[in-house]
């Protein structure tokens, strides 16, 4: 049972006189702009409905997304996070959350973000490389990056960072790079979208002329997973891994290229399962010579006993949380596919466990239990 709900809020584009190459928010938020208070009101209301007497539920957060909330008018800005406050003081709602700009952070903003109660602020990065941010059309540089997540601490918001993958001039390396400046900037919270080529864009006609060509599906997972697991090394959550399906997108209509994919997270923490699944049978399989090759291992924690080196291990058992076994199945099965084509003479169960989401276990026949974090 969700212990979390968010009512989102789109404010779509407005306050936003920048040109991101990527960006259509029209599209991606399907709202029309200048939307009212009163639409505020009954979107909340209508939510909190469908909240009432939800069992295990212990936190509803309202967020503002779509555009840069802190670039609209303070004005515009205090009368939306009035209605935000409101529910907040009743109780029905304990967090205000919303997205913005790195560029629109300034003393006078947070302080009145803080005077309503506002809790989380994401910042929307995409990249701490500079030829990516110019190149995509920005308009700031990574030094105004640095600087609004230390006014946000300062403040003693928490905050939240918004990363981007396959954006114009950008490289594994580069988004790497981005993953680990983001560790230094100490977020929460993280999300990360690989760059979808929408309708509208100046993306779209970079990419009808040839001069953009979007990473693949392949592409885009290995490299997410690899800003995954710095992020999540460094006790970063990451709360959102690509777009969701009700973020308008269809492979016939709004976008073109292919690295939507409807279940992109699964792709990612399903690659990662894969990688810890084939360290731990690596771990337990006869390396021929009796050693455990542990080169480019995980965070390995052996729970019980010797591994089975050179004994005829014949059937194992591969263990997840309730919430990562799909992740461990892999999407569509890949993984179970995987390793029965791989391993034609091994037994390979797949079980539920009380491990940590995350972690992957082996057990072997012979009692061996192994665990990666
Ligand atoms: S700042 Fe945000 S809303 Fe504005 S153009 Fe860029 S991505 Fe779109």
């Amino acid at each position: 049972m969700k212990k979390h709900a968010i009512i989102p809020i789109f404010i779509p584009h407005q306050g936003c006189p920048n040109g991101c190459v990527f960006c259509n928010q029209k599209t991606i938020t399907a709202r029309k702009p200048d939307i009212g208070k009163d639409e505020i009101t009954t979107t909340i209301e209508t939510w909190l409905s469908t909240l009432v007497d939800r069992p295990g539920l212990e936190t509803v957060e309202i967020a503002f997304f779509g555009g840069s909330f802190t670039g609209i008018p303070m004005k515009q800005q205090s009368a939306y996070l009035e209605i935000a406050k409101r529910y907040k003081s009743s109780g029905l709602v304990q967090k205000i959350h919303l997205s913005t700009r790195p560029d629109y952070i300034n003393r006078e903003i947070l302080n009145n973000l803080k005077a309503f109660g506002v809790d989380i602020i994401e910042l929307g990065v995409q990249s701490f490389d500079e030829e990516v941010l110019t190149a995509s059309g920005r308009g700031h540089d990574s030094s105004c990056i640095y600087t609004a997540s230390a006014l946000i601490h300062e403040y003693d918001f928490e905050l939240g960072i918004q990363l981007m993958l396959g954006l114009p001039t950008d490289s594994p390396e580069k988004c790497l790079y981005s993953a680990r400046e983001t560790v230094k900037i100490k977020p929460s919270l993280a999300r990360l979208y690989p760059t979808v080529v929408i309708q509208d864009t100046a993306l779209m006609e970079l990419y009808k002329k040839r001069l953009y060509t979007p990473l693949t599906t392949e592409e885009a997972v290995s490299t997410a997973k690899e800003m995954y697991k710095i992020l999540t090394e460094a006790g970063i959550q990451i709360i959102r891994v690509g777009l969701k399906s009700s973020d308008l997108i269809r492979e016939d209509g709004e976008i073109s290229g292919h690295t939507f994919h409807p279940a992109f997270r699964q792709l990612v923490e399903g690659s990662i399962a894969r990688e810890k699944m084939e360290y731990l049978l690596k771990r337990v399989l006869s390396s021929g010579n009796g050693k455990v090759d542990t080169k480019g291992a995980p965070d390995v924690c052996d729970q019980n006993g010797a591994a089975c080196l050179d004994a005829s291990c014949e059937e194992v058992t591969f263990l997840s949380s309730e919430k990562w076994f799909s992740n461990m199945i892999g999407h569509k099965g890949c993984n179970k596919a995987h390793f029965a084509k791989t391993f034609p003479h091994l037994s390979i169960d797949y079980k539920t466990s009380q491990l940590q989401d995350g972690s992957i276990a082996i057990a072997v026949a012979d009692g061996s239990y192994f665990v990666v974090k």
